[in-house]
């Protein structure tokens, strides 16, 4: 593998750069190492790779977060073909090198004949979480040409060896003493050339499409959660296998639960008489509403844990309990009443009903003997 240049770097713009700085160094670079104005230059080829990929990854700001906070774009991110799901990416790249390769063709086929991977992020509910759902996504993605079946060779056609490199998709060439093995500029290194290539597909055997897929989202999952549809991603290159599909989860933020492994937590506030009587209290869980009984006494931070009322553990381990915290609110408004009835508390209470307090200026008292 080779050593990941930093993307900024690559285009020559700070950690800072505005999506406009962006684009803009990037379309100077692109030109400026484009491989037909540097034939035969591997460095600039090689560059002008790292200058697409640091791109197509800065370039879109889901991605360009996640480079900076992992210095990844992510799982399974490929940056080949189109399926990125990026529409702004498809148009600049088609103005950009429409023309040059012919379309997307070229690229990738000589480095690999299986299809792209594909990420697809999806987001679902709390509470789909929880249960497991069914999802329909839409998939914008290459599928083999059904006109000449992926060959790119018009009917009763086929492709034929190349003649530049003989099928050997290498061409050789002698410098002083040296002997310089270089991609095939004709196939590009594919060995074969297409004479008559397909109109459906305009000789690339494959075509875009959009595919609706069912996703099974299990019960349990969490944000980041990656889900593997093999074949699922895009058609290979001339009869290559597919690339996979990942689905990549990100659940949506609870109004009143928040989730720690497989349980859920949630803070109830009571008010203080209920705290000091003791109440009876509904609050909701994922699947219905239960009661939860407070005991007279009980203090801001308690936590009262409901066995199995948490997430499913999605390896299949048993279930997550929901616990919740209860918290004080002492009143910031009385009524005359209100404020009446206290002050007569107040008069009756005494240390008994209060140890901590009661303790605490104990130990005060003792300081100053
Ligand atoms: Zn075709
Ligand atoms: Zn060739």
């Amino acid at each position: 593998m080779k050593q990941k240049r930093d993307y900024y770097q690559v285009l020559g713009v700070s950690r800072e750069a505005t999506p406009e700085e962006v684009k803009k160094a990037y379309r100077k670079l692109a030109h400026q190492y484009h491989p037909d104005k540097n034939p035969g230059d591997r460095n600039a080829e090689e560059r002008f790779k790292d200058i697409g990929e640091a791109y197509d990854v800065l370039s879109n700001p889901e991605k360009r977060e996640a480079y900076d906070r992992f210095g990844t774009a992510g799982p399974g991110t490929r940056f080949e073909g189109f399926g990125d799901f990026e529409p702004g990416f498809g148009n600049i790249f088609d103005d950009i090198f429409e023309g040059f390769f012919g379309g997307r063709a070229g690229r990738g086929g000589r480095t690999s004949h299986r299809g792209a991977d594909l990420r697809y992020n999806l987001e679902i509910g709390f509470e789909e979480a929880a249960t497991g759902v069914e999802k329909e996504i839409v998939i914008p993605r290459l599928e083999p040409c059904g006109t000449c079946r992926g060959s790119g060779a018009t009917a009763g056609s086929q492709p034929v060896v190349c003649r530049a490199c003989r099928g050997t998709g290498q061409v050789r060439y002698s410098q002083g003493f040296l002997t310089v093995s270089q991609t095939c500029g004709q196939c590009r290194g594919e060995g074969r050339t297409i004479e008559h290539p397909c109109q459906a597909c305009r000789g690339l055997g494959q075509v875009k499409a959009e595919r609706t897929l069912t996703v099974k989202i299990p019960a349990g999952v969490e944000t980041g959660t990656r889900l593997r549809l093999g074949g699922e991603g895009e058609a290979g290159v001339r009869g290559g296998p597919p690339g996979d599909l990942y689905v990549v989860v990100a659940v949506k933020e609870h109004p009143i639960f928040v989730r720690h492994g497989d349980d859920i937590y949630c803070e109830v506030p009571i008010n203080f008489t209920q705290a000091a009587l003791g109440a009876q209290i509904e609050i909701p869980t994922i699947a219905a509403r239960t009661t939860l009984k407070i005991p007279a006494g009980s203090q801001t931070g308690a936590e009262f844990r409901m066995k199995g009322k948490g997430f499913p553990n999605a390896r299949g381990y048993g279930q997550g309990d929901l616990v919740a915290r209860i918290f004080v609110e002492v009143p910031t408004h009385l009524s005359a009443k209100q404020r009446d009835l206290l002050e007569q508390f107040a008069r009756l209470e005494d240390g008994a009903g209060s140890p901590l307090v009661q303790g605490f200026w104990d130990k005060v008292k003792s300081l100053f003997n």
